[in-house]
C-alpha cells in the first residue's frame, strides 16, 4: 500500500537545531508520527526534569522531552529512534500531542502540506519561561515556550515589565557612574 511512504523527514530547521517536515500531504486528524520513549515513574521523571531544566539554563537547549503519560506514569522521549523529539515548538501550530495512557502520538490539526514543518506546542507552564525562549518567528509568537493557556498571563507578565523599564528609563537611577 503507498500508506507505508514514510510521512515524514528529519532535516535542519530555521527556527531551532533539528526539524521534523513532512515527506508528502497530511490530512487533518492524521497520525504523522509516534512519539517513542521509556515509560517511567513520577519520580524518576521528576529527577530527570530538573537536570534537563539545569542543562537548559545553561545551555538554552528548550526541550526536556518528558510527557504525561498517566497519573502514575510519563514517558521520557529522550531515546535513539525517537524521531519525534525534533518536533518543534512555535507559537503556531499544525499538530498536537494526543495519549491514550500508554502511547502518545503526533496528530495533524489541519491539513498539512508536503514540505512544511511539523509543529506543535509543548505546552510548559508558566514558572518555567524564561529558561525557554521562542523563536518560532511567527507574528503571534509570544517569546517563550509557554503552553496556550498561560499565553496571556505571560503577556501581561510582560507588559508589565517592559513598563516598569520604561519608568526606568525615564528617571535613571543617580549617582552612579
Ligand atoms: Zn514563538
Amino acid at each position: 500500500m503507498p500508506e507505508d511512504s514514510r510521512k515524514y523527514r528529519v532535516r535542519k530547521s530555521s527556527i531551532h537545531g533539528l526539524g521534523v517536515f513532512a515527506a508528502r500531504d497530511i490530512k487533518c486528524g492524521e497520525e504523522i508520527i509516534e512519539y517513542l520513549g521509556e515509560k517511567i515513574s513520577k519520580e524518576e521523571s521528576n529527577k530527570r526534569g530538573m537536570r534537563r531544566q539545569a542543562r537548559a539554563k545553561k545551555t538554552g537547549e528548550a526541550a526536556v522531552y518528558i510527557f504525561e503519560l498517566a497519573d502514575d506514569f510519563d514517558l521520557d522521549g529522550d531515546i535513539p529512534g525517537n524521531d519525534a523529539k525534533y518536533i518543534n515548538h512555535a507559537c503556531r501550530t499544525n499538530s498536537e500531542a494526543v495519549s491514550d495512557g500508554e502511547h502518545i502520538h503526533i496528530v495533524a490539526t489541519r491539513d498539512i502540506r508536503e514540505g512544511e514543518e511539523i509543529l506543535y506546542n509543548y505546552g510548559y507552564a508558566f514558572e518555567h519561561f524564561p529558561e525557554h525562549p521562542c523563536k518560532c518567528g511567527f507574528p503571534e509568537c509570544v517569546g517563550y515556550i509557554v503552553s496556550v493557556e498561560d499565553r496571556p498571563k505571560l503577556r501581561r507578565f510582560l507588559s508589565r515589565h517592559a513598563k516598569n523599564k520604561r519608568l526606568k528609563g525615564k528617571n535613571p537611577p543617580q549617582g552612579k557612574a
